[in-house]
């Protein structure tokens, strides 16, 4: 099959694409979109539609999970669609579409009072060892994507939930935030607090912590936190009342609409170990909506060395990889600045595309 592949690419193509990375391959390739659309439609076509109880009988569950319903819509069927699966089958999971509102999530789920167990020793180290450049950079050139909001500080208050060892809280109090964060993980607390100067980390949820529990933040941010969050309506719900008026909350998680998911299927790199929950710029509103939040903006993600002008990609082909995200899924990651309330869209919405969420009944 995968010669087969090559042979069709091969007559298709040449070898026009070869140096080009699998990321944005996918993107500068003529018809690749529609061929990726086409192969996402049938295998939604082809997937099972299962009761709760039926996926139940089918399905074996480990010792720390529970099986769940679509926590943004309530639909308990279940669609099957992804078995991820780490290097040498260390770990695995299944992940379901929900056919109401076609949110992708794990399931079974991890039971959150077991999530600690998914964090082993040595995640602080991960966390500040050769992927800090990387991640000081996505930071960079995420904080521009939203301008305005980060550009100045000025004394704002900032929380960072699930700070880790402070990478970010670093880059906040240099540009003038009053920055605290917030994270489970003791060492990576001790770690942040290492680091900075005026902000602090804390360990804990933020009830924990007087400090954080009393909320007026006028901004909230989210590093590739929110697909770990095993109840994230209630986590919401917390947030938008821990905003101050004219207060927002910044998210960056994997995107589930990604073109390069539809290609890859369970071996998409946004299926890691730790992740339960899947969003997209289609399903995201429901959970922002649901807890209170005024509207929503989501600014194209083109891959950072796109963005930081670093890529080997010709001009030209730079120039399709942006028309091409831009008209297709907006990028493998997905980036969204949520406005707690119209003032909030007044002062920070100006040049972003803000959808604004009707109030939830219910
Ligand atoms: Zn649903």
């Amino acid at each position: 099959m995968a010669a087969v592949k090559r042979t069709i690419y091969r007559a298709l193509y040449g070898s026009r694409y070869d140096r080009v990375p699998w990321g944005q391959r996918i993107y500068v390739r003529p018809g690749e979109r529609l061929a990726r659309e086409v192969q996402w439609r049938l295998r939604l076509r082809r997937a099972e539609l299962l009761t709760l109880a039926e996926y139940r009988e089918r399905t074996d569950l480990g010792e720390i999970e529970e099986f769940v319903v679509c926590h943004l819509c309530g639909d308990s069927r279940q669609q099957p669609l992804f078995r991820p699966t780490g290097p040498k089958g260390r770990w695995s999971y299944q992940v379901v579409r929900c056919p109401g509102c076609g949110f992708l999530y794990r399931n079974p789920n991890i039971r959150p009072e077991r999530l600690g167990d998914l964090y082993a020793n040595g995640y602080s180290a991960f966390l500040t060892g050769k992927y800090a450049a990387d991640r000081r950079r996505r930071y960079r050139l995420t904080m521009d994507s939203f301008h305005p909001v980060f550009a100045q500080g000025g004394g704002r208050r900032l929380l960072d939930f699930g700070c880790g060892a402070g990478l970010f809280l670093e880059l906040a109090e240099q540009r003038g935030f009053d920055a605290a964060g917030v994270d489970l993980s003791p060492d990576s607390v001790a770690e942040a607090n290492r680091r900075l100067a005026r902000a602090r980390a804390y360990h804990g949820t933020p009830e924990d912590v007087p400090e954080i529990a009393v909320g007026g933040f006028d901004v909230i941010t989210l590093w590739s936190v929110l697909a770990h969050l095993p109840r994230p309506l209630d986590d919401f719900r917390r947030f938008r009342s821990l905003l101050a008026p004219g207060g927002v909350l910044m998210i960056l998680t994997v995107n589930a609409a990604s073109l390069q998911l539809k290609a890859h299927g369970s071996a998409w790199n946004g299926f890691t170990k730790n992740h339960l929950m899947f969003y997209s710029a289609e399903t995201m509103p429901t959970l922002l909506r649901r807890t209170g939040f005024a509207g929503v903006a989501f600014t194209p993600f083109y891959g950072d060395t796109v963005e930081a002008g670093t890529t080997k990609l010709a001009e030209p082909l730079q120039r399709r990889l942006r028309r091409k995200v831009e008209a297709s899924d907006g990028g493998n990651m997905l980036r969204a600045l949520a406005f707690a309330d119209d003032e909030a869209i007044d002062r920070w919405g100006g040049g972003l595309k803000v959808r604004r969420l009707p109030k939830y009944e219910g």
